[in-house]
C-alpha cells in the first residue's frame, strides 16, 4: 500500500471487476460489481435489482444486528463492513458498488478476496485532493463493558481486545495493535476471517441470520476447537478479524482517519455509536486537506486551512 505521502488525491478503481457469491446471513447468491466512480462520489451502493441507491454514511446505519447495514428510503444492503474495510485499506475514496440483492457476498469471510478485486482494478489516482477527518480530542462510547474510542494521533493506529468466555477462544491471542504507518492492510489484517461458536448458529439461523454461513466463509469453532481443516490463518485471527470490522465501520465516517482508534469487546453496534458521537462533536475532529497532514511537521502543528462538515452529515 501507498504511503500517506502518495495519497495527498482521491481515487478511484481503474477498471470495473466483479464476483458472485453468497450473502453470510441471507445464504442468498448476489453478484457484486465494483466500478469507477467520479470525484467526491464516495462510496454508493446501487441495488441494480430495485434501482436504488444507498451511500456508505455513518447516519444511514439502521441495523448492527452480527453486521452492519446501511438503509435509505426502505432499501438495505446488508454486511457492508469486509468491503468497507477492503476499500478503506486500499485507499479507494470513489466507487460505485452494484448489487444484485440486498447483502454483499461473503466469499471467503474476510476482506481479503475484496482486495484482490480492489487489486485486479488498480488503484486510479484522481485530480481532487483527498480530505482527512483528523481526530483533535478523545471521545469514547461503553455499553455492558465493552468499549470502543477514539484519540489524537499523527496517522492511524488501531487496537483491539477480544474478550469473550470460552475456553477456544481463551487459547489465543486476544490483543492486536497496529500503527499504519508501517502495518498494510493487504498484509495484515485483510486476510481475518468471521468467525463463531456452532452452539450459537442455530439460534442465530432461527432468527433468519446466518442462513449462508459455513466453514467456507467462517471459521467455526466448537467446545473442543477449530473446526476449519486448516485451522486458523493467524494466532490472532479472532482479534485481527474484529479489528478488521471496525476498520470498516470507521470508513463510514466517510473519509480516512487520522487518529487511533481503541476497542475493547467492542462491534458494530458501539462502533457506529462512536462515529456518529465524533460527528456531533465540533470540538473533537477537523477535516483537513490531505497536503497539510502528509509532512509530519504539519501533523504536529496547526497550519493549512481547516473547515467544517455539519454534524451528522
Ligand atoms: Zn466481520
Amino acid at each position: 500500500m501507498e504511503g500517506l505521502a502518495e495519497m495527498s488525491n482521491q481515487a478511484t478503481l481503474g477498471r470495473s471487476v466483479h464476483a458472485i457469491g453468497i450473502g453470510v446471513h441471507s445464504g442468498q447468491k448476489v453478484r457484486i460489481a465494483l466500478r469507477p466512480a467520479e470525484e467526491n462520489t464516495g462510496v454508493v451502493f446501487v441495488r441494480v435489482d430495485c434501482d436504488a441507491v444507498v451511500h456508505a454514511r455513518a447516519a444511514l446505519v439502521s441495523d448492527t444486528t452480527l453486521a452492519t447495514t446501511v438503509a435509505d428510503n426502505g432499501v438495505k444492503v446488508v454486511t457492508i463492513e469486509h468491503l468497507m474495510a477492503a476499500l478503506s485499506g486500499m485507499a479507494i475514496d470513489n466507487v460505485r458498488v452494484e448489487l444484485t440483492g440486498e447483502e454483499l457476498p461473503a466469499l471467503d469471510g474476510s476482506s481479503a478476496p475484496f482486495v484482490e478485486l480492489i487489486l485486479a482494478a488498480g488503484r486510479k489516482r484522481q485530480a481532487a485532493p483527498r480530505t482527512y477527518l483528523k481526530v483533535t480530542k478523545s471521545v469514547s462510547v461503553e455499553k455492558d463493558g465493552a468499549r470502543a474510542s477514539l484519540h489524537p494521533f499523527a496517522g492511524f493506529a488501531a487496537e483491539y481486545t477480544f474478550v469473550a468466555d470460552h475456553p477456544v477462544y481463551n487459547r489465543f491471542p486476544k490483543h492486536v495493535a497496529l500503527d499504519f504507518s508501517e502495518a498494510e492492510f493487504a498484509r495484515d489484517l485483510s486476510f481475518a476471517r468471521s468467525f463463531g461458536l456452532v452452539e450459537e448458529l442455530s439460534a442465530a439461523q432461527k432468527l433468519g441470520r446466518c442462513l449462508g454461513s459455513s466453514l467456507e466463509n467462517a471459521v467455526g469453532i466448537d467446545a473442543q476447537g477449530i473446526l476449519n481443516a486448516d485451522g486458523l490463518r493467524c494466532e490472532d485471527e479472532f482479534a485481527r478479524h474484529k479489528l478488521l470490522d471496525a476498520i470498516g465501520d470507521l470508513y463510514l465516517l466517510g473519509c480516512p482517519l487520522l487518529g487511533r482508534f481503541v476497542g475493547f469487546k467492542s462491534g458494530h453496534a458501539l462502533n457506529n455509536q462512536l462515529i456518529r458521537l465524533l460527528l456531533d462533536s465540533n470540538d473533537a475532529y477537523e477535516l483537513v486537506p490531505a497536503p497539510e497532514v502528509c509532512a509530519p511537521a504539519d501533523l504536529a502543528g496547526n497550519s493549512g486551512p481547516r473547515f467544517q462538515i455539519a454534524p451528522g452529515d
